[in-house]
């Protein structure tokens, strides 16, 4: 393990120039044995293989590329074990929504800065090395905008510089409290924007994340029950360039109401109102028809699932066979973040197929490929195409973004690397993460970020005022 890089020179840390050196690395082809990354401004300039050490940082174990995590709402992190509890009548998503209403009801910016910094280093502790943030806590608790309209991006910001995760920053546009321009609930005003504020808090929101190396924004009209067609198509033509994120389908109930507004399922309905393609990210997507399914694959959009929170909210299983057979993209997120793991998204995304399906290994097609390898490399392709960021694998021209194993860890016994992520994702998940890079600059040391005290400390203080009263 190295904190310091033994060959590298002052002047050349100054310039951002370093060199790392893995015994392993899972590379675009495959696995390589003496791998040796050189890299600049934090981005990979060389690879090499089969070569020695040399004076590179010598980290020893097995290296992965970061995986990245395309869907969080960060502050919902603070209210992780606090929905467990049965509610007089049928407990659903949306009677969990209302508790997580009255959660964010409380929330200050430091608030927020604080649990956002403290989900953002555990989720580097985790597998993540990227998050996408669809942010959509705007306003102060009466729904007035902060004398910045961007105080709470702001904060978004400074959490994810404190913790050194990369960061894709998703404005939420919210109108409406439901389908056909339904007026909003008071519980919802700290999320409202017209679009023409909106698109003022999306230039906003571009300022004040100038200041983060390899930031990117994009836009995230909350969901078909959120916005208009109207309010939709104008953010979409003139937020600028950037990915495109909404919320689709999560729910039984949101398709039946999207059908009583439009004779269309949700999916159905962007796909046939709106141009849908690789920009887009739909999340959850939970409720396609095989169609759908086709038609989005075809757009090239990503879909963005979430199968830990899926599962928590009883949402419902995601289409995998039909989507998969028609080459569908797809990455995972740690949306409400009641559990963050990495290897867990990928491994319940693969076991709640095989519960719907009563079938193994059904997110792959190809006799005797890896299941562990087919889920984190199109995780890894998807995750990096929804977030717009150069990440998803160690190879020139892409950051250095690096989770690494523990080789002596006892799920890596055998020295067949074929084994290796299945091991990974079906066994250990995070407790075999050994060390975390980002930008080649090492930021979870021994299974901990370097800043974890000072983080977590901070984090217990605000749970305990907001909770404990
Ligand atoms: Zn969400």
């Amino acid at each position: 393990m190295t904190s310091r890089i033994p060959g590298a020179t002052d002047a050349k840390r100054e310039m951002g120039v370093s060199s790392l050196f893995f015994d392993h690395a899972f590379l675009p082809d495959g696995w390589a044995r003496d791998v040796r990354l050189s890299i600049e401004g934090g981005v990979i300039a060389q690879v090499e293989v089969g070569v020695s050490c040399g004076g590179s940082g010598h980290v020893k174990g097995i290296a992965l590329p970061g995986l990245p995590n395309l869907h969080c709402h960060t502050f919902q992190r603070g209210m992780a074990g606090l929905a467990e509890r049965r509610g007089v009548g049928d407990d659903s998503f949306w009677t969990w929504r209302d508790v997580m209403y009255r959660f964010l009801g409380r929330l200050s910016p430091d608030d927020v800065e604080a649990i956002a910094a403290f989900a953002y280093a555990e989720m580097l502790e985790r597998g993540f090395t990227s998050v996408g943030e669809f942010h959509y806590l705007h306003h102060d608790a009466n729904g007035s905008p902060y004398d910045d309209l961007g105080e709470m991006a702001a904060r978004i910001v400074a959490a994810a510089a404190e913790s050194e995760i990369g960061l894709t920053l998703l404005p939420a546009l919210y109108v409406n409290g439901g389908f056909g321009g339904a007026a909003p609930g008071a519980a919802q005003r700290r999320f409202l924007n017209d679009p023409e504020r909106f698109l003022k808090l999306v230039e906003r929101t571009r300022a004040v994340t100038a200041s983060l190396p390899s930031a990117q924004v994009g836009i995230a009209p909350h969901s078909l029950r959120a916005v208009t067609p109207e309010s939709l198509r104008m953010v979409i033509g003139q937020a600028g360039a950037g990915p495109v994120h909404i919320h689709v389908a999560e729910q039984v109930k949101e398709v039946a109401d999207c059908i009583a507004w439009s004779a269309r399922r949700p999916v159905q309905w962007l796909l046939d109102n709106v141009i849908v393609d690789e920009r887009w990210c739909l999340i959850h997507a939970t409720h396609m028809t095989s169609d759908e399914a086709r038609r989005v694959a075809v757009s090239g959009a990503v879909v963005g699932l979430c199968p830990i929170t899926e599962a928590s909210l009883g949402d419902g299983i995601f289409n995998g066979p039909d989507f998969l057979i028609a080459g569908g993209r797809y990455g995972v997120g740690s949306d409400s973040n009641v559990e963050i793991d990495a290897a867990g998204e990928l491994r319940l995304l693969e076991y709640s197929q095989r519960l719907g399906q009563r079938a193994r290994n059904v997110m792959t097609t190809e006799p005797g490929e890896s299941t562990g390898q087919r889920l984190f490399t199109s995780a890894l392709a998807g995750g990096a195409q929804a977030l717009a960021r150069p990440v998803g694998a160690i190879a020139v021209g892409r950051r250095a973004d690096i989770v690494v194993l523990d080789a002596e860890h006892t799920s890596f016994a055998t020295t067949d690397s074929r084994h290796w992520l299945d091991a990974w994702i079906f066994v250990p998940g995070c407790p075999a993460i050994q060390s975390v890079f980002v930008g080649g600059a090492k930021v979870v040391d021994e299974g901990r970020h370097i800043r974890r005290d000072k983080i977590a400390a901070r984090y217990r203080s605000v749970l305990r005022r907001l909770v404990d009263v």
